[in-house]
C-alpha cells in the first residue's frame, strides 16, 4: 500500500511504502498511482494518548466493564488519529479497580487490542483526599499507597500497568514510589496538595512526570511557592496537559509548554465516557460508575462539568483538538504540536523504536491530516493501524 503526502516537517510531498503493517519505504521523488491521500495532506505519525478514561458512551471504569467494552474503544479514537491509548482508572474500589483491569488484560490477549493498549494508566487511589486536588475522584475510596494492593492490581493487569499517578504528600509516599519506579512504572504526579518538599523528595524517589499539570487543583493558591511552579521547574518531571481549551488557558498552556520545554511535553486528551455525546445533563455514573448519585453537563463546546460546580469531570475532545490548539495557544508550528501527541509519548512509555514517528521500520500507524495554515484548523482525513485503513473522513 502507498501514501502520499508530506511528511511531517519536509516541504515536499512523498510516497510513504507499508508492507506487513511497517512502513518499508519514503520516496521522496515518485509520485504514486493509486495512492491514499496527496500532496495537499500531511502525513504524520498516529497520536498516542496515555490518558483515555472511556469515550462514546464506552467507559474503562464502570462497574460492569468487559473485555467487549475495552475492545470497542478504539474505532471511537480512530477519527481523531489516535492509534494507540492507556485505558485510565480512576479511584474506585479495590474490587472495582481490579475488575478494570482484569478486562483490559483479557482484551489484551487480542494482538491487535495489546497493540492498541501499550500500557494502563491507573489515576488514584492514592490521591488528595481534598476538595480541589481531589478533583472528580470519589472520596470513599481515596486511600494512603499500599505496596501490596499495588501489585495485586500489577498482578490483575498481567503487568500492563505503565504509569501510576498518585500525590506524593500521603502517608507512606515516598517510600512507595521508589519501589514502583524500580518495578518500571511511570510515577506521576497529580491530584495532588503537595508541599514543595514533597515534590522534592517524590522527584528524587523516581518520579517522572506530573499528570494534567494545573487541573485538579485548589481553586485558590499562594503565588508562591505552590505545587504548579514546582512541578513546572523539576526539569526531571515530564508534563502531561489538556490542551483543550477548558481545562488551561491559553496563556496558561503557553506558558507551561515553554517551561517544560518540547521534549517533556506530553498531550493527553483525559477523555470521559460522555466524549463525543450531545450537549446536555447526564447521570453521573456515565463516569464515575453505577450508584453514584453526581450529575454532569457537557456543554455545546463539549466541556464536561460536575453539575453546579466548577469542577471539571473529565474531558470531551479528543486529542486532535489539542493538537489544533498549540499553534494557536503557543505560536509553534504543526510539526512540534504533533510531536507532543505521538512522539513524546512513544518515548515516555519506551516504545520510540515502534511507533511515534515517520520512519522505515516503524509501525505503519499514521495519521493522514489536512492543516490549514492560516486557519489554524486541523481535520483528520484518514488514520491507519499497522497499515489498514481504520478511518476515513466523508466527503
Ligand atoms: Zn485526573
Amino acid at each position: 500500500m502507498q501514501i502520499r503526502g508530506r511528511v511531517l516537517g519536509e516541504d515536499r510531498a512523498s510516497t510513504v511504502e507499508v508492507q506487513d503493517g511497517k512502513i518499508r519505504r519514503i520516496d521522496r521523488s515518485r509520485p504514486a498511482e493509486g495512492a491514499l491521500g496527496d500532496e495537499s495532506l500531511v502525513i504524520a505519525p498516529a497520536f498516542i494518548d496515555v490518558q483515555v478514561n472511556g469515550v462514546a458512551g464506552r467507559n474503562v471504569n464502570t462497574a460492569n466493564v468487559t473485555a467487549e467494552e475495552i475492545a470497542a474503544i478504539p474505532p471511537h479514537l480512530h477519527g481523531s488519529g489516535t492509534t494507540m491509548f492507556c485505558p485510565t482508572l480512576t479511584t474506585g474500589s479495590a474490587e472495582q479497580m481490579t475488575r478494570s483491569l482484569k478486562a483490559i488484560a483479557e482484551a489484551c490477549r487480542d494482538p491487535k487490542m495489546a497493540h492498541a493498549i501499550p500500557g494502563i494508566h491507573v489515576e488514584g487511589p492514592y490521591i488528595s483526599s481534598e476538595d480541589g486536588p481531589r478533583g472528580a475522584h470519589v472520596l470513599q475510596y481515596v486511600r494512603d499507597p499500599d505496596w501490596d494492593e499495588f501489585r495485586r492490581f500489577q498482578e490483575a493487569a498481567e503487568g500492563r500497568i505503565k504509569i501510576l499517578t498518585l500525590a506524593p504528600e500521603r502517608d507512606g509516599a515516598i517510600p512507595f514510589i521508589e519501589k514502583v519506579a524500580q518495578s518500571g512504572v511511570i510515577v506521576s504526579l497529580g491530584h495532588t496538595g503537595a508541599q514543595p518538599a514533597h515534590i522534592e523528595a517524590a522527584v528524587k524517589a523516581g518520579a517522572r512526570m506530573s499528570t494534567h499539570l494545573g487541573n485538579a487543583a485548589h481553586a485558590q493558591l499562594p503565588r508562591h511557592p505552590n505545587y504548579i511552579w514546582e512541578q513546572l521547574a523539576k526539569d526531571e518531571l515530564w508534563m502531561g496537559f489538556i490542551a483543550d481549551g477548558h481545562h488551561l488557558p491559553p496563556a496558561v498552556v503557553k506558558c507551561f509548554v515553554r517551561a517544560k520545554g518540547l521534549e517533556r511535553s506530553v498531550l493527553v486528551s483525559d477523555a470521559v465516557s460522555l466524549a463525543g455525546m450531545p450537549p446536555g445533563r447526564y447521570a453521573g455514573e456515565a463516569i464515575f460508575g453505577l450508584g453514584d448519585p453526581r450529575e454532569v453537563d457537557v456543554s455545546p463546546e463539549g466541556k464536561i462539568s460536575l453539575a453546579g460546580t466548577p469542577y471539571l469531570a473529565g474531558a470531551g475532545l479528543l486529542i486532535h483538538r489539542c493538537v489544533q490548539n498549540i499553534p494557536r495557544f503557543c505560536g509553534l508550528p504543526l510539526s512540534d504540536a504533533i510531536r507532543m501527541a505521538s512522539h513524546n509519548p512513544a518515548r515516555l512509555l519506551g516504545i520510540q523504536d515502534q511507533a511515534g514517528s515517520v520512519e522505515v521500520g516503524r509501525s505503519a500507524d499514521l495519521t493522514l491530516l489536512r492543516w490549514d495554515v492560516d486557519q489554524k484548523t486541523l481535520k483528520v482525513e484518514a488514520t491507519l493501524v499497522q497499515g489498514e485503513v481504520v478511518y476515513k473522513a466523508e466527503r
